[in-house]
């Protein structure tokens, strides 16, 4: 038996004007995933459980079989994962935006003008020559453009922090708790060092900004929990450290991308050559999520028609030659083009079985508005069930 997850992100959506009321779901022409949610288990899947924020780290712990409520630390150390940092058990990662406030500690921009990784790796550099390097267990790593990252130790996790994405065109709203006061001092301390090394670069960038803290969260393996052996694919990195935190190996596909441009039918490759030697397969693809973000409803449809065009038809074609298949379908959450941000409700989720007809539906959120939602995380141990090399 195969078994292929499939996660258009944020595909997930409400009734849209521009629509005349449909969603990016209803209008997208998808015969293929028709013609398979005829054959399919459908329904509505809790990916965000509650008193969780709706983030893909969370949708996408649930759609690996890992609930959130006993798993998820944050996002930073699913990045940390990622980026090949290692966390010790009393040590705790921050996402540490390089951000642009004006002097009336306003957040004009989140992404401090999106310096290249060129223009910021410097000025990481300089944050950890003065204020990190280990001195008082305080380490800067640089990440990709405005996003990096600090470890810290454990004392300074219990605060609450606000995502600086959150601010834009506001007033900063400082962190709150017991270790705000370590985390206040790291941000004012890092501006005149911001500010000399972003001159040098020509960037934007005044501060850094510190959220989305946690400790390293402990996943059994993948392969130990579900019985299968897997790899994945995906462009964004809370979702490749998630595979790596997980044991699920992660595969770098020329092409795949976290933009429109994503080359689908390599990744569609990369899937089927993965499932000659392994059983387990998580293609994931960003695209939707952006446009949702974009608020471009044309560009979601457009990636919804290309999942359809290169992955989930030619998928079809090539799978039976592995033998039976199980397939399983569903967004990390909803991201509605009249919000252009993500909420928390259940996304349609899809259940294929090549040897067994489900009762059939219609894969869109109307499709799926009368079924009661089941947690998103119980889906994968139903998908694998009777996977041959239980260890
Ligand atoms: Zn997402």
């Amino acid at each position: 038996m195969k078994y292929v997850v499939l996660v258009p992100d944020g595909c997930a959506d409400e009734p849209f004007d521009g629509f005349d009321g449909r969603t990016p779901l209803q209008v997208a022409e998808m015969p293929h995933l028709r013609a398979m949610a005829a054959r399919s288990e459908v329904g509505r899947a809790a990916v965000i459980p509650e008193g969780l924020p709706p983030g893909s780290d969370v949708g996408n712990l649930s759609i690996l079989g890992y609930d959130p409520a006993e798993f998820h630390t944050g996002r930073a150390p699913i990045e940390a994962a990622a980026m090949g940092v290692e966390l010790a058990a009393d040590e705790v990662a921050y996402r540490c935006n390089l951000v642009t406030l004006d002097a009336d500690g306003m957040m004009v921009d989140f992404a401090a003008g999106h310096p290249s990784s060129e223009q910021s790796h410097p000025i990481v550099a300089a944050l950890d020559a003065a204020l990190g390097g280990g001195r008082d267990g305080v380490r800067f790593y640089p990440g990709v453009e405005y996003r990096h990252l600090v470890v810290v130790p454990r004392d300074w996790a219990d605060a609450a922090c606000t995502p600086p994405h959150d601010l834009t065109g506001r007033p900063a709203v400082w962190p709150l708790g017991p270790a705000a006061g370590k985390l206040r001092a790291l941000m004012d301390a890092s501006r005149p060092i911001v500010a000399h090394a972003a001159a040098a670069v020509g960037s934007s960038a005044t501060q850094i900004w510190l959220w989305g803290q946690g400790r390293r969260p402990h996943l059994p393996r993948f392969a130990d929990r579900f019985g299968v052996e897997g790899r994945l694919t995906s462009a964004v990195d809370l979702v490749r450290g998630l595979g790596v935190l997980a044991g699920i190996e992660v595969l770098d596909v020329p092409g795949a991308t976290a933009g429109f441009d994503n080359d689908y039918g390599a990744q569609r490759n990369a899937c089927l050559a993965s499932l000659t030697d392994r059983d387990f397969f998580l293609l994931h693809v960003e695209a939707t999520d952006e446009a949702g973000h974009q608020q471009d409803a044309a560009a979601k449809v457009a990636s919804l028609e290309a999942w359809d065009r290169e992955i989930v038809g030619p998928l079809l074609e090539a799978l039976p030659a592995h033998g039976a298949f199980r397939v399983l379908l569903l967004p990390d959450h909803a991201t509605p083009l009249h919000l252009g941000t993500h909420t928390s409700d259940p996304v349609p989720y899809l259940l294929f079985d090549s040897e067994v007809d489900g009762p059939g539906g219609d894969y869109t959120e109307a499709g799926v508005a009368g079924c009661p939602p089941v947690p998103a995380h119980t889906l994968m141990a139903r998908m694998t069930a009777g996977a041959s090399h239980i260890v």
